[in-house]
């Protein structure tokens, strides 16, 4: 059965090595790890990995989960399709598959699809590059410096001119549907409102697949191969499609994320081909942007591997223009940025052809911080000495200071821009302290649980046969109307924790995500070894206390009541229950 299968899954799994495939992990205590959450964008850690219990948990967004929550999230998958990807992470066996609904099951069908698609139209490219219709394109590829081992790396394909032929391999594969779905094809439609017939979308193209993070193709980038109005431009993407969001990918980040781990910094270049070269070239932890400036969604997946780049963009206008949105967007998230110029306002593919790799190497190393990249840019962009011109230069810098997180770089940055550009440090100063105070470090508190509420809540999530379990409960019996006076959210948790089956999962026993979040959050924060049963005798008194103080007050709101009315007997009654009630409070002290 498909449930038993995830949980035979789960138990095998380990959150740890399947979190830190994408999440940069440090050891912040005994049970849990930390690193930057992949589902909010952050400059300080908040997110948590708790092994012992296996879940994660943010404290920035509140996201919580097991291990099979995490890849539904950071992959974009159903559940099934989750088990089955940490099952192949995990070289778990697998049963056949079973759908929660038939949407799911359709959808989960057409994505599955969809990629068989691409994998089927890859190799096809492949084929027709080494036909004897594809040898100009081998041509150009040989010309760019490209051998068959970094077009079979790459998998480099050529789309024929044929408007049929592609439909012709995969006709036997989809509907006409899924293809139309694929985004492999054209088509125009007709006056009677049909979509008309499919036709190849690349023609006459050299192909480059574009995977995304698990190395699946999902789209293609097609270069011309002829220029002129009739061969379109010079490059042509897939459309957007359930499978591929433009923003979302890197090109090459499933090749490149275990160099760039291991280097603990990304070379960012601009086109597929200078990100082709120079990953051929031995520098395998580069990614290309795809011709544009970063978006926020790739900035993110980019700080599960690292938060260090290096830029190297080409030299022209629209080059150095996407370049500074990267830096922004790039700095704004905490990262170290530096910026390669290359000599002689070359792009990274002509300067290792011209100059070979070992030159190409040592032009990263003496990449520069993104500060004096800027300071240098301000000064090309406004070379006059009037002071006009120096404020202009400056107005440029502001922005990327404000953006820095630390007040120390902006300082620094400030300092230096002053300097260099040579205006009165006063005046940039007082710019500076308006930009500081623009800036705030966005920190959300824990939600505020007492200590002896994150104690049941811990004792509670306890194996029930276990002793912190069983002085937990008998506690409850006994203060039944005690416990019944607790924050609602809490006590609502300890309920359902208490009417779980003896197996669940204290975290998959609750229905509501907010109490997940709170359960989760009492696991990550506190450190450390679980409650004894001494400090649940000491919770339990607290929420006595507290049970018992909120009781004197509202009996003697009760008594003023009757002895303004004039009712004798009750305030006998009353009084009597007053002093029962301070008895019982200093029997707890
Ligand atoms: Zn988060």
């Amino acid at each position: 059965m498909a449930d038993n299968f995830a949980q035979s899954v789960k138990q095998q799994a380990d959150i740890l090595k399947i979190v830190g495939e994408y999440v940069r992990l440090k050891r912040a205590g005994a049970q849990n790890y930390t690193g930057l959450c992949p589902f909010h964008s952050e400059k300080t850690p908040s997110f948590s990995v708790n092994v012992g219990r296996q879940f994660y948990y943010c404290f920035g967004c509140h996201e919580t989960g097991d291990v099979f929550t995490f890849i539904q999230k950071i992959e974009n998958v159903t559940f099934p399709e989750a088990v089955k990807t940490v099952a192949v992470k995990c070289g778990i066996p697998l049963p056949k598959r079973e759908f929660s609904s038939p949407e799911e099951a359709a959808e989960s069908r057409q994505r599955a699809k969809l990629i068989e698609l691409h994998e089927i139209a890859t190799g096809w490219f492949e084929q027709q590059l080494r036909s004897p219709e594809g040898a100009l394109a081998r041509e150009y590829l040989t010309g760019r410096g490209l051998s068959d081992e970094g077009i079979a790396k790459f998998r480099i394909g050529y789309a024929p001119e044929s408007f049929h032929a592609l439909r012709d391999r995969l006709q036997s594969v989809a509907d006409s549907e899924t293809l139309r779905a694929s985004g492999l094809f054209s088509f125009k439609p007709q006056e009677d409102g049909s979509p008309g017939p499919l036709y190849s979308r690349f023609r006459k193209r050299i192909t480059f697949p574009i995977a995304n993070e698990s190395g699946r193709i999902i789209a293609f980038t097609a270069r011309a191969l002829e220029s002129g109005d009739k061969a379109g431009p010079k490059y042509l993407n897939s459309p957007e499609t359930s499978l591929y969001t433009k923003g979302n990918v890197l090109f090459n980040l499933d090749k490149a994320r275990q160099p760039i781990r291991e280097a603990n910094f990304a070379l960012l270049v601009e086109g597929q081909m200078d990100c082709i070269s120079v990953d051929l070239a031995g520098i395998t932890n580069v990614l290309a942007t795809s011709g544009t400036a970063f978006t926020e969604a790739q900035v993110r997946l980019l700080s599960r591997y690292t938060t260090r780049v290096i830029v190297n963009f080409d030299p022209d206008t629209a080059g150095a223009n996407a370049a500074e949105k990267s830096i922004a967007l790039l700095t704004e998230e905490s990262f170290e940025v530096k910026v390669v110029a290359l000599e002689g306002g070359l792009d990274p593919d002509r300067y290792i052809r011209e100059r070979g790799a070992k030159e190409y190497g040592a032009a990263l190393r003496a990449a520069r911080r993104h500060q004096d990249y800027l300071i240098d840019r301000a000064r090309q962009l406004f070379p006059q000495r009037t002071p006009e011109a120096k404020i202009k230069a400056l107005n440029f810098l502001l922005p990327h200071i404000r953006r820095m997180p630390s007040r120390i770089a902006r300082d620094e940055f400030a300092s230096d821009a002053a300097q260099k550009l040579g205006i009165d440090s006063a005046l940039v100063r007082q710019e500076l302290k308006e930009a500081a105070a623009k800036r705030r470090d966005s920190i959300t508190p824990a939600s505020a649980l007492t200590r002896a509420e994150q104690i049941l809540l811990q004792a509670f999530s306890s194996a029930q046969n276990s002793e912190i379990y069983r002085v937990a409960e008998a506690s409850y019996r006994q203060h039944e109307a005690d416990f019944a006076k607790m924050r609602a959210d809490v006590r609502d948790i300890l309920t359902q924790l208490r009417s779980r089956e003896d197996s669940a999962d204290p975290l998959q026993s609750l229905s509501e995500p907010e109490h997940r979040q709170l359960l989760a959050g009492v696991f990550v924060s506190v450190h450390g070894a679980e409650p004894r049963p001494e400090n649940v005798e000491e919770a339990v008194a607290t929420i006595r206390r507290t049970s018992l103080e909120q009781q004197q007050r509202d009996l003697r709101a009760a008594l003023q009541e009757a002895e303004r009315q004039g009712r004798p007997e009750e305030v006998l009654t009353l009084t009597r229950q007053i002093h029962e009630a301070a008895r019982m409070l200093r029997e707890l002290d």
